[in-house]
């Protein structure tokens, strides 16, 4: 279960967008993009200023390092991810943005049990999450049609989860989600349209990418 350990701020520098990694105090005056929008390191000013012509590849990579940063996916995994979307039937890139939003940590972030994916990944580290009545601590884990996940009740009366239900009633949820949020549980209706997710993404480019 490899992660990013890096400044996590550093990277929506270097993509020169807001990611939103951190929850809340992305959309505080705190957020280091509003402080410093320019890329990290010695010559990250003069960057913003000398823009060269991109190259097809660059965008390519681009893409697809944003993508591994908004959904906190290392490369190797990110690959392989791949490789089991190029196995499916339908479109490559929309297979793989549908893997990525069926891991367990996003799906908990998607349902407003946490305010990033970064928090819902260490919610299920600590094994407070349970998939169909079975405890897992594997953030990875995948998700499809029917799945449920809900709080451990062992978790519910730690003071995090006492004040969710009221937290997470005022998140909007994907409509191939559904909640109870009094009882702290999910489902998986059924795997997300393109139109349900991030469209910043770019998945043709990341296919591209991965078809050099
Ligand atoms: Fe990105 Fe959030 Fe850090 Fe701002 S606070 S730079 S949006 S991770």
């Amino acid at each position: 279960m490899a992660k990013y350990r890096g400044p996590v701020c550093k990277l929506c520098r270097r993509e020169g967008e807001k990611l939103f990694l951190k929850g809340e105090r992305c959309f505080t005056p705190k957020c280091a993009f509003e402080r410093r929008g320019y890329g990290p390191g010695q010559h990250g000013k003069g960057t913003q200023f000398r823009r060269r012509r991109e190259s097809d590849y660059n965008r390519q990579l681009r893409a697809k390092q944003k993508a591994r940063r908004v959904y906190g996916v290392l490369e190797r995994q990110f690959r392989r991810y791949y490789e089991v979307a190029l196995g499916r039937r339908g479109l490559t890139g929309l297979n793989l943005l549908q893997i990525l939003e069926s891991r367990l940590d996003n799906v908990i972030f998607r349902l407003g049990y946490a305010d990033s994916r970064a928090q819902a990944r260490l919610l299920v580290t600590h094994g407070h999450f349970m998939v169909n009545g079975r405890r897992t601590d594997v953030p990875s884990t995948l998700l499809g049609q029917g799945d449920v996940l809900a709080v451990r009740d062992g978790s519910r009366t730690r003071e995090f989860f006492k004040g969710l239900p009221d937290t997470a009633e005022n998140r909007s949820i994907p409509a191939w989600l559904s909640r109870d949020v009094r009882a702290l549980s999910g489902t998986v209706l059924r795997l997300p349209e393109r139109s349900e997710i991030d469209g910043n993404l770019s998945e043709q480019l990341i296919v591209e990418y991965y078809s050099r």
